[in-house]
């Protein structure tokens, strides 16, 4: 059977990523993960826009993941959410879609707990950072964390992010990252501080807008 552009087996992935995914029951690719990521894995900037629910953790998740290394012991990926909350949820997911690979090693970093935990779990070795951006730029100020391996930076809940105030932290994670790398950003809804926010650090980037069904005209 030839598969439609909604199977995961449409994607330039290895087969035991897409063994995995069966695994996980994602039979089919949502609709922003369809025309996100062949976007993504290009390896081009994208804004990406969708509902919450829409599945758009696994849209990144396996966008970084095709960029990753796991022999590599370093930093190659760092995910910016709002909340403690959300970087759980993330970093589980990403847990999830990364179980068929060698080791791969994700670190929650968000503040309200003690540095002392993370940056022991950092000095272990870290492929994927996961947290809300005070927190990261503190490891960051500390040379607990470098990002001279970063190969994708991904900003998700964008939208809830700029309401929080992060536009100057976000900036700031970005500009200690290498200029050769990739800048995914997801959101619920498009504010105008998005397209701000995307000036600042992202080349170029591909805007794609998934539009809930009754939105539609
Ligand atoms: P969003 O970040 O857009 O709010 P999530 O990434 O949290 O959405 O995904 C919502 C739910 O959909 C999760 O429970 C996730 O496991 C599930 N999911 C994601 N992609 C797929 C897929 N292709 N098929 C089935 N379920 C999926
Ligand atoms: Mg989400």
């Amino acid at each position: 059977m030839t598969p439609t552009p909604t199977d995961f087996s449409a994607l330039p992935l290895a087969p035991h990523v897409l063994a995995n995914l069966t695994q996980l029951g994602y039979t089919q690719m949502t609709p922003i993960q369809a025309a996100s990521l062949p976007v993504a894995l290009l390896g081009k900037d994208l804004i990406a826009q969708a509902k919450t629910g829409s599945g758009k953790t696994a849209a990144f998740g396996i966008a970084l993941l095709a960029n990753l290394n796991a022999r590599r012991f370093a930093v190659q990926s760092v995910v910016l959410c709002p909340t403690r909350e959300l970087a759980d949820q993330v970093a589980t997911e990403i847990r999830r879609l990364a179980r068929a690979e060698e080791n791969i090693k994700v670190v929650v970093l968000c503040g309200g707990v003690p540095l002392r935990n993370q940056t022991a779990s950092l000095e272990n070795g870290a492929h994927i950072v996961v947290g809300t951006p005070g927190r990261i730029m503190d490891h960051l100020a500390r040379g607990n964390l470098t990002l001279e391996a970063l190969n994708t930076l991904v900003l998700d809940e964008a939208d809830r992010m700029l309401d929080m105030g992060f536009f100057d932290d976000i900036c700031t994670v970005a500009r200690q990252c290498p200029k050769e790398r990739q800048t995914l950003l997801f959101s619920a809804t498009y504010p105008e501080g998005i397209e701000k926010l995307s000036h600042q650090f992202m080349k170029a980037p591909q805007t794609i807008t998934v539009q809930a069904q009754h939105e539609k005209t």
